[in-house]
């Protein structure tokens, strides 16, 4: 059967810590949203420019250019097992987008899995945390160190960085903007009876135990 996936949850929660396991066990693309503007903002394209003045005041980027690279990364012949989508959809017209997305390509969601984590705790998560300039692994400095210090245990790489949105001003507001789509999303996927929810303030491989068992019953 296909994994067609979403992995959501606040900034923070753990959506690219969790996405690394279930590409891995899968073999399936992660198409990060997030991820796509920060390649394209490093690159300086046009649409990285745009969604840089979004991006840097922890705003959202506009539905119709976030829909378009979905839209575009979906037709891509890596997802025909499957993908795992995450950061995206992140308001309610991405979502209906994404379901006729869906049904036009044929790549319907087969299951959306929330990480649900108390606000309060983000703050620190996202303060704390540190990423391979090589292969994009995620760490923290408290909760998730290299098993070897100062080196990536995914590629071997030594240089880090941490995310210019990740400083505390720009998180409150992150927050904030995503705070307040999120029951609405959580309702939308619970009507369509494909939410699952993971409690994502446990530590980092119990959730990753939470979600195999849900992704095993899909089976
Ligand atoms: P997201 O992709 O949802 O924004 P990340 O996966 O980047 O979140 O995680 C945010 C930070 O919190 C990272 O530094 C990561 O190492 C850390 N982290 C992720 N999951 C947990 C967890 N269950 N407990 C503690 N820290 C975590
Ligand atoms: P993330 O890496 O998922 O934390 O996303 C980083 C930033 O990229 C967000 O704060 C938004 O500015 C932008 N972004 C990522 N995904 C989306 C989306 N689905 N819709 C709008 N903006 C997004």
């Amino acid at each position: 059967m296909s994994k067609n996936l979403l992995l959501m949850g606040l900034p923070g929660a753990g959506k690219g810590t969790q996405a690394e396991n279930i590409v891995e066990k899968y073999g399936i693309p992660h198409i990060s949203t997030g991820d796509i503007f920060r390649a394209a903002m490093k690159e300086k394209t046009p649409m990285g420019v745009k969604a840089q003045q979004y991006i840097d005041k922890g705003e959202l980027v506009p539905d119709d250019v976030t829909c378009g690279i979905v839209e575009e990364r979906l037709k891509q012949a890596d997802t025909k097992n499957g993908y795992l989508l995450d950061g995206f959809p992140r308001t309610l017209e991405q979502a209906k987008q994404l379901e006729i997305m869906g049904e036009k390509l044929d790549k319907k969601l087969d299951a959306v899995i929330n990480i649900d984590v108390d606000p309060d705790i983000l703050v620190a998560r996202l303060s704390g945390r540190f990423i391979c300039k090589s292969c994009g692994a995620t760490y923290h400095k408290l909760y998730k160190q290299p098993k070897v210090e100062g080196t990536c245990d995914n590629c071997g790489g030594h240089a880090f960085y941490q995310r210019s949105d990740d400083e505390p001003e720009t998180v409150k507001n992150r927050l904030k903007v995503n705070l307040e789509m999120n029951t609405p999303l959580v309702d939308f996927y619970s009507k369509l009876n494909l939410l699952h929810t993971v409690a994502g303030d446990q530590n980092i491989t119990d959730v990753t135990k939470d979600i195999n068992k849900i992704l095993t019953n899909l089976d």
